[in-house]
């Protein structure tokens, strides 16, 4: 899938020009329910936002057919990660560790761990650091995560084959919102977890306060590019603590913990850091939503 010559990106792109590049729309049924949403928002550039009138569950329809969209988005704009981007940065350490403590205390320990969408690599050289033995998957591998040495996957996770190998931990961060079914990625990957499996989910959190905000703004009309914060050109699911649950829980896992942790930003005093933590991590009102769930 080659694209002979590379267009503008999407990104930010006035609604006549998206829908000029993206011109097919089709219907999406909620993965829990079967059945069709109801249509409550179109933003900025035209893209649909639409909920399950049973399990509140928010999606995009009718949206492009994935093909053409990872076509656009995915193989054009996605494929320049540059090596900074596998730079194991402080920051990214802190949140890295905070995440595979919770995983080995779920586990019991440690052992392999399959990092689903790797990027450039920075996880994995992480998990690799603390003794696990780290592999991933990607739509097109980097050179960054190449270069770790882990074992790697190319290609969708539901066309991979694995040949038989099981994994004690599997980890979606912020992956699951771009794909074309995340039930059907979250059913794969319980297959390949071995009993007493950990599995990690990171997503962005619509419930957060900042979102619902912004969401409201949206509704009254107060944003100039209304609905943004879905960023639905490139996310096609919007998850909350509730409807994120009952999926994982649907593809056969047991929810243990979820938080919705503040990212360390570098250059922020630290003084602000602690208050937005009171604030936002205590009630977890905060924008990202981090799940663990074990495979009984
Ligand atoms: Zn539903």
């Amino acid at each position: 899938m080659n694209a002979p010559e590379k267009p503008a990106p999407l990104f930010g792109r006035p609604r006549a020009e998206v829908e000029q590049a993206l011109t097919e729309r089709e219907p999406v049924r909620c993965p829990l329910c079967e059945i069709e949403p109801v249509r409550f928002a179109t933003d900025h550039q035209g893209f649909h936002l639409a909920r399950c009138p049973r399990c509140g569950l928010e999606f995009q329809s009718p949206r492009p057919p994935f093909a053409k969209l990872a076509e656009w988005v995915y193989e054009r704009e996605y494929g320049d990660l540059g090596e900074a981007a596998g730079e194991l940065t402080p920051a990214k350490q802190a949140q890295f560790s905070r995440q595979l403590e919770r995983i080995e205390a779920l586990r019991g320990g440690r052992g392999s761990l399959l990092d689903v969408g790797c990027g450039a690599g920075a996880f994995l050289r992480a998990a690799a650091a603390r003794g696990w033995q780290a592999a991933g998957t990607d739509i097109v591998l980097s050179e960054g995560a190449r270069a770790t040495g882990a074992r790697l996957w190319p290609g969708r996770l539901a066309e991979i084959d694995f040949g038989g190998a099981r994994f004690d931990a599997a980890r979606f961060h912020h992956v699951l919102e771009h794909t074309e079914n995340p039930l059907a990625e979250l059913t794969r990957v319980r297959q390949l977890l071995a009993p007493g499996g950990v599995l990690y989910v990171s997503v962005p959190n619509l419930a957060g306060v900042g979102p619902r905000l912004k969401s409201w703004q949206s509704r009254l009309g107060l944003k100039r590019n209304r609905w943004r914060h879905y960023a639905a050109l490139h996310h096609l699911w919007y998850f909350t603590p509730a409807t994120l649950a009952r999926l994982v829980e649907r593809a056969g896992f047991e929810v243990r913990h979820w938080e919705t942790p503040m990212p360390v930003r570098t250059g922020r005093p630290a003084w602000l850091t602690a208050l937005y933590r009171r604030l936002l991590e205590g009630p977890r009102w905060a924008s990202i939503l981090d799940l663990y769930a074990v495979a009984p």
